[in-house]
């Protein structure tokens, strides 16, 4: 891999809830490295009440005051309407699109007795349904172009669940699914999707932790592996997290399994046999459906 795998000059980006938090220190870092910017946020509270533009318009006057180049948009990336007429006015003024970062998020946690539809529905509304309205507005601009780099912002909270986050858990797991598919679609057009986990102290988490660990979870760690996730040298379909300064790939895999005679397929033969079956010692990952059939396959004309 070459230092040109880390260029960026000339591209161009947009970022979703950028006006704050992780998504503004993404925008600065690309900015930076000659990326020019639309900075989209809907300038909203935690919940995802109400809206403003000043959020967005504030990172853009701090990317212009460092030379950089960039525009605010207050879309709410549910709208669709909204989100392509952001992607209309990106071409519009900087003619291409090469990176989208689907950053914006909301919270509203609650254990799963007491979590309201409501709650439930504006939380996946919002990182699911529309990252999935984003990337739909930018995803034929990218197969035309031959290449794009798209970012699902995943969590540890849907790779594997936290206490009272139901909502948000499976709206961050659906991202991850989302990842999977889209990655496999996008691979012969240069598109590559990933997601980044990340833990890092924003409004988003300074009521859930101490002032010391939000202190060891600064956000301008996260930064390097998105940029990373950006760039030419960008893997496809994996999950970087980052927390902290350590970065590592989470992955799911699957145990090498049981195949079992037909008398024993009965729950008493799944109880029986429960040890091998959920033993790890050869687990591996499935890079797709059809491998995994063709991991059945084998395992059958193998037994
Ligand atoms: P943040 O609240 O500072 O940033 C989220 C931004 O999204 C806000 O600026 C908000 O106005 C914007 N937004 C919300 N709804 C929007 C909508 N409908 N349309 C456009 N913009 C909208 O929090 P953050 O920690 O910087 O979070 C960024 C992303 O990282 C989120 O997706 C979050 O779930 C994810 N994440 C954060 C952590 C963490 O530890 N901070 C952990 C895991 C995942």
């Amino acid at each position: 891999m070459t230092q040109d795998a880390l260029n960026f000059s000339g591209q161009v980006a947009i970022i979703t809830g950028a006006g704050g938090g992780l998504g503004r220190l993404y925008a600065l870092d690309l900015a930076k490295r000659g990326v020019s910017v639309v900075v989209n946020d809907l300038g909203g509270s935690l919940d995802g009440s109400g809206s403003s533009a000043t959020a967005a318009e504030a990172v853009v006057e701090e990317i212009k005051a460092s030379g950089g180049k960039a525009i605010a948009n207050a879309a709410d990336v549910t709208d669709e309407a909204a989100v392509n007429a952001m992607v209309a006015q990106t071409l519009d003024v900087f003619g291409r699109i090469d990176i989208l970062i689907n950053n914006a998020g909301i919270l509203r946690d609650k254990s799963f007795a007491k979590m309201e539809m409501v709650n439930w529905n504006k939380v996946v509304d919002v990182h699911l349904n529309g990252a999935a309205v984003c990337t739909r507005a930018v995803w034929n601009i990218m197969k035309e172009q031959g290449n794009g780099r798209i970012i699902m912002t995943t969590s540890p909270s849907g790779l594997y669940g936290n206490f009272g986050q139901a909502n948000y858990g499976a709206a961050k797991a659906g991202l991850w699914g989302m990842m999977n598919t889209l990655g496999l679609e996008g691979a012969k057009s240069n598109i590559h999707v990933n997601c980044i986990a990340p833990s890092a102290g924003t409004r988003m988490t300074e009521e859930l932790m101490d002032a010391g660990t939000l202190k060891l979870l600064a956000p301008e760690n996260i930064t390097p592996a998105v940029v990373f996730l950006c760039s030419d040298a960008a893997p496809n379909r994996k999950v970087l997290v980052a927390a902290a300064g350590t970065y590592s790939l989470a992955e799911m895999v699957e145990t090498k399994g049981l195949h079992l005679p037909e008398s024993e397929r009965t729950p008493e033969g799944i109880a029986a046999h429960w040890g091998q079956i959920s033993d790890r010692a050869e687990a591996e990952p499935i890079a797709n459906v059809m491998e995994g059939v063709a991991k059945l396959v084998k395992a059958m004309t193998s037994a």
